[in-house]
């Protein structure tokens, strides 16, 4: 039932059976609050959490898909799920930003709130389950409760939300539903902060296939190995909701009150922003103010409201208590911020946001390859963009320093990547230095944020963690053995320790290792690992690669090109074998003459170069270094081109510690 169409008709009824002109439809109003209270009675407003590749998405789109939100003119179903629209989520395999969406399933509206599936963006997990009165976590029936699991449901449990467990892909061949029951209860016990959470139904999922069943069903094995299930639907699952999780809580009567939990950006509407109607109803016209616990105020009319039907934004006049709605009408809409009726303001308590722990600087690019392929490339439209990016990005911050330096901080590595790649596809090219880690001031001191790691890992590789964690001054809490003859490590390391440690384990590991890492506490700043990262091969020239050079070159170390890459002099193109960084020359032609002169001229087979990919270029450059990101390429470079620059500034760092000394600094 879609009941903003069912609630013109009775105004039309009404008005029409009783003869009342349009405008003495005040008459009315009351029975219109009446028919909101029972809308808002008929509304479940529930997250959905879950570790990553659990299977949220994959449930969500058996949702859409079963209450046939579909219309004709929407993405039909496909293999790929519907939810992670964004082709970067799909690559990553990570939903980056929640999206909302409904369905309708008897005469119920089911508000579905998503959540974003990576620590980096827990800031946003937080956020958005505010407007949940109720969550279905999904676990994985063979890999049981994960570090993501507890996360997200230690949120869900200090929100005091209702939760609904799902153990899904219990048709995998080694799923072992016990072990993952006994898994979530221990968890339960650990984080629940009162006994009445200790009772949470469980269902059991299939979801890929769309079924979910309330008691664990028999299934047949056939010879090889796979297992089938009796037929079934996502019904159980909607009707567990509709009987367990309560109807957002409604105050009809008060005036206009709601929380702005998130930002959208329409190129047309301009600012838009999301949150629950914690109280009263919102309407196309009314006057409203936003209101900070600083006390600052805005004060706009509402001008476009939207309701989530399916995957879609629908434009309705007005929306009851408890609904979760888009709205334009204010200029700088602010995340925690209470928006009312400008007759009675209220302030509601701020909204906790993830501070930014890492920080890197965008400049516009200046090799001497610059310009080649990006669209975008000056200072100008870097900075649009990033001022775009701010205006929803809500866990991230910009600096401009001058006109052309912008500091960018955000939640991690995986956060500013994001945003990196994300400009690169839309056009964009400049460069980036190293991410440095954003230390605090706390009592007179200075202190730097820590993380808590959560490692998995067969027993065969237990060696390089524990050998790359000790580099890295971590303190180890925690190591366990499973029956599966997985470890799982716990640790707790400087976010500074941290950086790259995502790669150097999966190359330690061959891509075995599990890796999560959660904010922990800014602490007192610690020592500093020292520098693991070998020297890199520095080209001396410019102008082509060619494959007889770097049958020298890839004696001296390993490569990042290959032939006929174009090379510029300051480039990086390669790990040195030792420590210090080394000149060489990739562009050197073999000698015309034609004759074979010595042994050597023999061509000796290329070795295939490393990858740079975003997430190695990022972790790898140092102070002196920057990656070049344009549209296609991602190259690395020294900052100073030349050798004489970098020799002078060498000597310049130096004097100036000369300096320090005799004054005392240092
Ligand atoms: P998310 O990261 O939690 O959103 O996980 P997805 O919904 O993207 O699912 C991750 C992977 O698990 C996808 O390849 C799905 O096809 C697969 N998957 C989801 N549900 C099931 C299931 O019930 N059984 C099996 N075998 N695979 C599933």
């Amino acid at each position: 039932m879609e009941y903003p169409i069912v609630k013109v008709v009775l105004v039309k009824t009404i008005l029409s059976v009783f003869s009342i002109p349009k405008t003495s439809y005040i008459y009315v109003i009351t029975d219109i609050i009446e028919f909101m209270q029972f809308q808002t009675d008929k509304i479940r407003n529930i997250a959905i959490i879950a570790h990553v590749d659990h299977g949220k998405t994959t449930l969500v789109d058996a949702f859409l898909k079963q209450t046939k939100t579909f219309r004709e003119n929407e993405v039909a179903f496909s293999q790929t799920t519907i939810m992670d629209s964004n082709d970067l989520e799909r690559e990553r395999g990570i939903t980056i930003l929640a999206k909302n969406t409904s369905v309708f399933f008897k005469d119920y509206k089911i508000n579905i709130i998503d959540t974003p599936g990576h620590s980096d963006f827990g800031g946003e997990v937080e956020r958005v389950l505010n407007m949940a009165d109720g969550a279905i976590l999904v676990v994985d029936a063979q890999e049981g409760t994960m570090p993501q699991t507890r996360f997200v449901l230690k949120n869900a449990l200090d929100l005091g939300l209702k939760i609904i467990v799902v153990i899904n892909k219990i048709d995998k061949r080694f799923a072992d539903v016990k072990r993952a029951t006994d898994k979530i209860h221990d968890l339960f016990l650990d984080l629940a902060t009162d006994d009445d959470q200790l009772n949470f139904p469980v269902l059991y999922a299939i979801a890929r296939d769309g079924k979910v069943f309330l008691e664990m069903p028999e299934c047949t094995e056939d010879p090889n190995g796979d297992k089938h299930f009796p037929d079934g639907d996502i019904k159980p699952l909607l009707e567990k909701v509709i009987e367990f999780i309560p109807s957002p809580s409604n105050q009809s009567e008060g005036t206009l009150q709601m929380q702005i939990t998130n930002l959208e950006y329409d190129t047309h509407l301009g600012n838009l922003f999301l949150g629950k109607v914690i109280r009263g109803v919102v309407k196309l016209g009314q006057g409203i103010t936003m209101i900070g616990v600083d006390g600052s105020k805005e004060i706009g009319r509402i001008s476009k409201i939207y309701l989530s039907k399916g995957l879609a934004r629908e434009s309705v006049e007005d929306a009851v208590c408890g609904e979760i709605v888009s709205i334009s009408g204010l200029k700088n809409p602010k995340v925690g911020s209470t928006v009312c009726e400008s007759s009675n303001i209220e302030v509601l308590p701020d909204i906790k946001i993830s501070e930014p722990s890492l920080k890197i600087k965008i400049e516009p690019n200046t090799s001497p390859l610059a310009g080649r392929d990006g669209k975008f490339v000056t200072s100008r439209q870097i900075l649009e963009r990033l001022n775009k990016e701010m205006l929803t990005n809500v866990a991230m911050k910009l600096e401009v320093k001058g006109e052309s330096e912008f500091i960018v901080s955000g939640r991690g590595e995986l956060h500013l990547g994001i945003l990196i790649e994300k400009l690169r596809r839309e056009g964009y090219e400049f460069q980036v230095s190293k991410p440095e880690v954003i230390y605090k001031e706390i009592d007179g001191k200075v202190h730097e944020p820590e993380e808590k790691v959560y490692i998995d890992v067969p027993n065969e590789f237990t060696g390089a963690i524990t050998t790359e964690l000790a580099t890295r001054s971590a303190e180890l809490q925690s190591m366990e053995l499973d029956d599966k003859n997985i470890y799982h490590f716990e640790y707790l390391v400087t976010t500074e320790n941290l950086l790259g440690l995502r790669s150097a384990l999966l190359t330690n590991t061959k891509g075995t290792a599990v890796i999560n890492t959660f904010f922990n506490s800014y602490v007192p700043v610690k020592v500093h690992s020292k520098k693991t990262r070998k020297g890199v091969l520095i080209s001396s020239e410019s102008g082509k690669a060619f494959d007889y050079a770097l049958e020298f070159t890839q004696e001296r170390g390993a490569l990042f090109i290959k032939g006929q890459d174009e090379i510029y002099e300051g480039m990086i193109v390669g790990i040195n074998k030792f420590d210090q960084d080394m000149e060489v020359n990739p562009c050197k032609e073999r000698h015309k003459t034609g004759v074979r002169i010595s042994h050597i001229d023999i061509d000796v087979p290329l070795i295939t170069p490393i990858e740079v990919n975003l997430d190695f270029a990022l972790t790898f450059i140092e102070k002196d270094e920057l990656l070049e990101v344009t549209p296609t390429a991602l190259r690395l470079r020294k900052k100073y081109l030349t050798k004489t620059q970098r020799d002078v500034s060498k000597r310049g760092s130096k004097t100036i510690i000369a300096q320090q000394i005799l004054e005392g600094k240092q």
